[in-house]
């Protein structure tokens, strides 16, 4: 498979740019407004379009016959070879000038090169590359965008633990917001019956003993002893890594609760064994009363988030800004197939990520013209979580621009201005 995979692109490579990418309509504002709406982008597009916008015109729509891609064939032949798996590494764009409303614009593709096979995070694959250009009526190229996809060999291996929200949350009603608000203050609340003074958890309306409807509450200590456990291995829980203990830990005040002993391996796990509480942070919004050792140090806290643009990625907005870009892949808008295909949600696409990148650049330095913006993908940008973006010059006269998710590095962007940057 290698040598004819080397060959394919030998000869796909010699044809050069290939014509046949359509831009069904010219540059407009209607969708320009629909993108930089559904973007946040409040930067004045009533003449010329957001430059990150250009892959968006040769977007073929819903239901329109997909022009084939120059990579189809290596595409398909790694697919046959067991390299089914697919992601975008890398999303380059040059801008030769600012297109204008109005103004027609064709499309033509590049094959690039395969490189290959190398290891990688994902397993072993191949880098394929290939170059989409836009040009004007009069021949002039506007823009170029590079394209690169890693081919790989599905591992099998356990997925990463999810990140950003934390999927399971406590239902919270009258019965239980005291020891919610407990939580939130640090404090373990046990309910105690106002009238006979007996303790029991989990709360509820009446006291067991005396059918008292009249409650109190105590702060536990928060020592306790390991009555029984579990170690969880199977099935998968959003949220959580197995092996885990699921332990009912009897408090000192006399009554049991149920928590995870984590901060150490869970075969150091015995009945009877002592733990105190610790508060763990689930995720922004979300802390759950947990329990360790009594020896064991307290859990680290997750470093803070760092000051920047923060994007909330709503199911609206990871699905109308794929439409404003007119990308219908389905996972950018079916949860359901998303979660089929092994992610944990929809998540957003390229073309949007791109975009906050030039909006994240352009807000910092209005006026600026922007020559190219070179964007490294990592992570998945899901529903449910927020992209914070960052950054700023860099000491070669470029921009650097990082978004951050729950699960890591969603995107590191160089971004280059036509003018020197001061
Ligand atoms: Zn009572």
């Amino acid at each position: 498979m290698h040598d004819e995979l080397t060959a394919l692109a030998e000869r796909l490579a010699a044809l050069g740019d290939r014509p046949g990418v359509p831009c069904p309509d010219p540059v407009n504002a209607a969708m320009i407004r629909n993108w930089t709406q559904a973007l946040g982008d409040t930067g004045d597009w009533s003449e010329l379009a957001p430059p990150a916008m250009i892959q968006v015109w040769s977007m073929p729509g819903l239901g329109a016959a997909r022009a084939g891609s120059i990579a189809d064939e290596p595409l398909r032949l790694l697919d046959g070879a067991g390299f089914t798996g697919v992601v975008a590494t890398n999303c380059d764009q040059t801008y030769d000038r600012y297109v204008r409303v109005g103004e027609a614009l064709r499309s033509t593709m590049r094959f690039g090169g395969v490189t290959g096979p190398k290891k990688t995070a994902m397993g072993e694959g191949y880098f394929v590359t290939w170059f989409q250009s836009w040009w004007d009526e009069d021949g002039a190229r506007v823009a170029e965008m590079l394209f690169r996809v890693l081919k790989f060999r599905p591992r099998g291996a356990p997925r990463r633990p999810s990140g950003g929200r934390y999927p399971l949350r406590p239902a919270i009603g009258p019965d239980t917001r005291f020891f919610w608000d407990g939580v939130d203050a640090g404090e373990l609340r046990v309910q105690k019956c106002a009238d006979c003074a007996a303790l029991r958890h989990p709360p509820g309306p009446m006291c067991p003993e005396c059918h008292s409807v009249e409650r109190d509450h105590v702060v536990a200590a928060g020592r306790g002893t390991v009555h029984s456990y579990v170690v969880h291995h199977h099935p998968p829980v959003p949220g959580r890594t197995p092996p885990y203990v699921v332990a009912v830990v009897e408090l000192d005040e006399g009554v049991r609760i149920v928590g995870n002993v984590n901060g150490c391996d869970p075969a150091d796990v015995h009945v009877g064994m002592p733990v105190r509480l610790v508060f763990e942070r689930m995720d922004d919004d979300l802390v759950l009363p947990q329990w360790t050792p009594l020896d064991a140090p307290d859990p680290e806290p997750p470093a803070p988030r760092p000051e920047g643009l923060d994007i909330a990625l709503t199911p609206t907005f990871v699905i109308a800004t794929a439409l404003a870009t007119r990308d219908h892949t389905p996972v950018h808008h079916d949860p359901a197939l998303a979660r089929a295909q092994g992610s944990q949600d929809i998540f957003l696409n390229i073309l949007t990520t791109i975009g906050l990148v030039q909006r994240y650049a352009l807000e910092r330095e209005p006026g600026a013209e922007l020559a190219s913006i070179a964007v490294r993908l990592g992570a998945p940008a899901y529903a449910g979580d927020t992209l914070t973006l960052t950054g700023g010059p860099a000491a070669d006269g470029t921009y650097t621009v990082r978004g951050l998710v729950s699960l890591g590095d969603h995107v590191t962007a160089t971004v280059r201005f036509k003018e020197p940057h001061p």
